[in-house]
């Protein structure tokens, strides 16, 4: 395996960049949702190294009945799935756009997410791998290239990657802060009971903080508006509902886990519209946005599920991405007639 840039100690410049916009959020967050403050650190779990000398044991964030503890471990795995999502976006999409933005305005206007779909496969010769621990099933295999790229690529490469970072650890404060409060909600989705699982939704709530992070965060601290900084969320949402469909090869378009990845990712993008608007943006300047993040994620989700650079001609497995470009679709235009 060619070395790869993704090792924990080359990590913890965004981890440290990322606890510090969880930080900006929870204390932009007083007049808003009123996040207990909660003193954060970001460490690595080694736990799946293959290593049995390395024995790690979770402090559980989710774990309600912990009182205090406010350490937010990463999953050694995770790092390198950021790398992953990180690099593809780069290299893949920003590369031939020139940079994020011209991307971002060919998602929204021009790009169908079948053609969001082509353009990720057409990426050749790849120089190194990034296999995924979890690849029993062929399909959950993505082959990056580690070549050298342009200097925008690569900026964006790093701009996504601390986006991600910034949603994760967000998102983990997000299960320390409602369990704090004791409280989950998930603020203006649902006017009566949600119609999925209470843990479904409570992951969609700390999904929420992780995209209020990503926003105030980088907004305060890399002068990276929202504009782009959804990418990490989207993205992220986006490549996990597409690795767990990847992984089911039974075809259960009904399988709970892929379901409430795509619940997550739907919601996501609610959240992001309601926010958008209630924030003030103009409609145009929003729907770009939503109609840029709708192009990605399900063309993103796509090239996940069927296997990333080495696609798998089976055509039953999974949701597929049409599905899911139109239930994401739905949500967009949703949040778009709000506006009018
Ligand atoms: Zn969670």
């Amino acid at each position: 395996m060619a070395p790869s840039r993704y090792e924990i100690v080359d990590y913890l410049d965004v981890y440290e960049k990322a606890r510090l916009n969880v930080v900006t959020m929870q204390e932009m967050s007083a007049d808003r949702q009123r996040f207990a403050p909660a003193d954060l650190v970001v460490a690595t779990d080694l736990a799946g190294l293959g290593d049995p000398r390395v024995e790690t044991v979770w402090p559980a964030v989710h774990d309600a009945s912990a009182e205090t503890d406010s350490v937010i471990w990463i999953p050694l795995m995770a790092v390198k799935q950021m790398g992953v999502v990180a690099n593809v976006f780069g290299r893949r999409l920003v590369t031939p756009a020139g940079h994020p933005a011209t991307l971002i305005d060919a998602l929204a206007y021009s790009l169908s997410w079948t053609e969001v779909l082509d353009v990720l496969r057409r990426g050749q010769q790849p120089t190194g791998l990034v296999d995924d621990a979890t690849a029993s099933h062929p399909r959950s295999r993505i082959e990056v290239d580690f070549v050298d790229m342009a200097e925008d690529a690569r900026a964006a490469v790093s701009l996504v990657e601390l986006a991600l970072a910034t949603f994760m650890v967000g998102h983990e404060a997000g299960h320390i802060y409602y369990r704090h409060t004791g409280v989950s909600p998930l603020p203006g989705i649902f006017t009566g009971p949600p119609p999925v699982p209470q843990s479904w939704v409570d992951e969609a709530s700390a999904d929420a903080v992780g995209i209020a992070a990503t926003w105030d965060g980088m907004n305060s601290n890399q002068e990276v508006s929202i504009d782009e900084s959804w990418l990490g969320p989207i993205l992220s949402l986006a490549y996990h509902a597409g690795r767990e469909a990847a992984q089911s090869p039974e075809a259960h378009q009904n399988r709970p886990a892929v379901q409430a990845w795509l619940f997550r990712l739907r919601t996501a993008l609610g959240v992001l519209g309601q926010w958008l608007r209630g924030n003030g943006f103009e409609a145009p300047r929003a729907a770009r946005i939503l109609a840029a993040a709708t192009s990605l994620a399900a063309g993103f989700y796509e090239y996940v599920r069927t296997g990333g650079d080495a696609p798998h001609q089976v055509e039953t497995l999974g949701v597929p991405g049409s599905a899911v470009y139109d239930m994401l679709e739905r949500v967009v235009l949703a949040e778009l007639h709000a506006w009018l």
